[in-house]
């Protein structure tokens, strides 16, 4: 029963009738037995100021940002941690003694998914597809975790420079340059970054030489919907260990329920309720 001792939590977007995260963290916070509630807070461009001081002035406890306000809110938080900085993006404010505290979980939450599936990173070699936010969080969590280096290919390299700039020992190449086809046989994890596969465009894919990727490399896809896109298919058939972006988004969750509560969530009782609410 939610009464005036309830602690709250809420996810900024807009629109977010569709976010995953209240049924997510509601089922969390009770399986841990906590008094928390998890509410969706619709704010429309233009409120997000109003919305941030409001979360201080109704005592939330902290709150999840998503599209489109994740790169706006930060000019309107008290302070941001170094992996927000550098993903350039915050995804989770944590409200402590009045002040709004900025985080990007999606960077942790993604390596966490990886470890989820014994799937290691320290000293090894990425190579993604795309260059956007996503891209970015990806970027930061696998240099936090301790990866060597970092290839991304990309349709346009130009818009895809700033990234290179923003972390040494990335570099980007356009996707179907033969120096880009070159290095998956060094690739020890391959990673799709883009949009390409989600639901409803399902027949899409990044282009990959599948001949020429290393054995051994474990392949992951952000997109969630579907569960198997087309780069994940040629994958599995071709071998390769295959992770989809439900782990990246359940481990966002966790990092920040852990933010906001200091306890460690039951994964599995997020992953249910994740796979309910998307076949829905
Ligand atoms: P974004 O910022 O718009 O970036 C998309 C990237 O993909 C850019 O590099 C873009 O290249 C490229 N791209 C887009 N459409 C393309 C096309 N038709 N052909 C070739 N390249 C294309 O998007 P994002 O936020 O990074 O999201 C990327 C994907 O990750 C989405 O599918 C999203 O749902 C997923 N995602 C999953 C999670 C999770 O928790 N699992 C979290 C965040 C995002 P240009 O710059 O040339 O346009």
């Amino acid at each position: 029963m939610i009464t005036g001792n309830t602690k709250k939590v809420g996810i900024i977007g807009w629109p977010v009738g569709h976010s995953l995260s209240p049924a997510m963290h509601n089922a969390a916070f009770a399986a841990a037995g906590l008094d928390y509630v998890y509410v969706p807070l619709a704010v429309q461009p233009g409120g997000l100021k109003e919305a941030v001081d409001g979360l201080r002035a109704l005592g939330f406890i902290g709150a999840n940002v998503t599209i489109p306000h994740k790169v706006e809110v930060m000019q309107y938080l008290d302070e941001i941690d170094r992996t927000a900085r550098s993903v350039g993006a915050v995804n989770t404010i944590v409200v402590k003694e009045g002040k709004c505290i900025g985080y990007n979980t999606d960077a942790q939450g993604f390596v966490e998914a990886l470890r989820q599936q014994s799937i290691t990173v320290e000293g090894k070699q990425a190579v993604l597809f795309g260059a956007g936010g996503a891209a970015r969080a990806v970027v930061a969590g696998l240099f936090d975790a301790g990866i060597k280096k970092m290839i991304l290919g990309v349709r346009n390299p130009s818009k895809a420079e700033v990234l290179s700039k923003d972390f040494t020992g990335v570099s980007v190449f356009d996707w179907y340059d033969n120096a880009f086809v070159d290095t998956l046989a060094k690739a020890d994890i391959l990673i799709n970054c883009t949009p390409l596969g989600m639901a409803p465009n399902l027949a899409e894919t990044p282009p990959v030489v599948w001949q020429r990727l290393n054995r051994a490399a474990a392949v992951c896809d952000l997109i969630y919907n579907p569960p198997l896109t087309k780069f994940l298919a040629a994958a599995k058939q071709q071998g390769h260990v295959t992770l989809n972006g439900e782990g990246m988004l359940i481990g966002q969750g966790a990092v920040a329920f852990r933010l906001w509560t200091g306890r460690q969530p039951d994964i599995s009782v997020m992953a249910y309720i994740f796979k309910k609410k998307l076949k829905k």
